[in-house]
């Protein structure tokens, strides 16, 4: 298929303050959300929708810069030493499904892991190659990477994925393009919404559903540290906790959907993991609250409304 034409580039002696209106609304109106996906009621009745993710990066958050640091590949391969069977652990002891983003060079250095994720009835996504940023590829090399990654996620797991995760939630003007051509059911890197959304292409709608993740409901902006540089984690567990847990609350009190992305190298260790078990207690708690995965959840919504 064609690819559209990218967002004008504005001519270099032009700054943005001096670019004419068709210019800065192509750029704007490139990728947006369209109609709402809000359904009246979830599934049985249940009033709120709960949306867990793990991001299984593990050692391509070094490798997709050209690192070879040992020291942080192993703090990947703790992701799937510890991460990963922990968390797997607390979703079956309170019978929760979840989605996986799993690179493809991740799906290769660990298959059994996941074959485990999907015979335990959780999802596996698309996550990029080896976490590349799209939006510094080649389009065809995008185009090329994107659709490689869910044959090897299919050859590992046996299942074709339906969704994808942006790599760092980067997103090119091509991304969604590709996403469409794919045929694949809904993408879950934009932050529009709070509900799950049609994505708009140029102003047309594409058919992709949108299952918006946000930085606020992402155990790595709190937890992430660099030890050469000033950053150093900056919130306690217990004030993640809180915050995640007044996401849910908000969400449960407005009947719309909870989603939660998190990093088996972030959340995976012993004084955190309390955090995702906690959380499901809570939620646990209320009435009618539908945990599913990303791709049931875009299904039920996609057929709702
Ligand atoms: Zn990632």
């Amino acid at each position: 298929m064609a690819l559209r034409p990218v967002p004008v580039t504005p001519p270099a002696d032009l700054e943005p303050w001096q670019w004419p209106e068709p210019q800065w609304r192509a750029i704007v109106e490139h990728v947006r959300a369209g109609r709402t996906l809000r359904p009246e009621r979830w599934p049985g009745g249940a009033r709120c929708a709960v949306a867990l993710s793990f991001d299984s990066d593990h050692e391509t958050n070094e490798l997709r810069d050209g690192g070879k640091s040992i020291g942080r590949m192993s703090q990947g391969q703790y992701g799937a030493r510890q991460g990963v069977p922990r968390i797997l652990d607390v979703l079956k002891r309170h019978s929760v499904p979840a989605s996986f983003y799993v690179p493809a060079v991740v799906a290769t250095l660990y298959p059994d892991e996941q074959r485990r994720v999907v015979a335990e009835g959780h999802e596996v996504g698309i996550h990029g190659w080896i976490h590349e940023r799209n939006s510094i590829l080649p389009p065809a090399d995008e185009r090329d990477l994107q659709m490689r990654s869910a044959d090897v996620l299919e050859k590992v797991t046996g299942v074709r994925p339906v969704g994808i995760r942006t790599p760092s939630w980067d997103f090119s003007p091509e991304t969604l393009a590709i996403t469409r051509d794919m045929g694949l059911l809904y993408d879950s890197s934009l932050m529009a919404d709070v509900d799950c959304y049609e994505l708009e292409m140029d102003g047309e709608p594409t058919g992709v559903v949108e299952l918006p993740v946000e930085w606020i409901r992402d155990d790595a902006v709190y937890f992430a540290m660099n030890r050469f540089s000033a950053l150093r984690p900056y919130t306690p567990p217990e004030g993640v906790f809180d915050i995640f847990r007044r996401e849910f609350d908000a969400a449960y009190a407005e009947g719309g959907l909870f989603q939660l992305t998190m990093h088996p190298h972030m959340i995976g260790y012993r004084s955190r993991m309390w955090i995702l078990e906690e959380l499901i207690r809570h939620a646990r708690a209320h009435e009618g609250v539908w945990f599913a995965t990303h791709a049931d959840i875009v299904r039920y919504v996609k057929a709702a409304c």
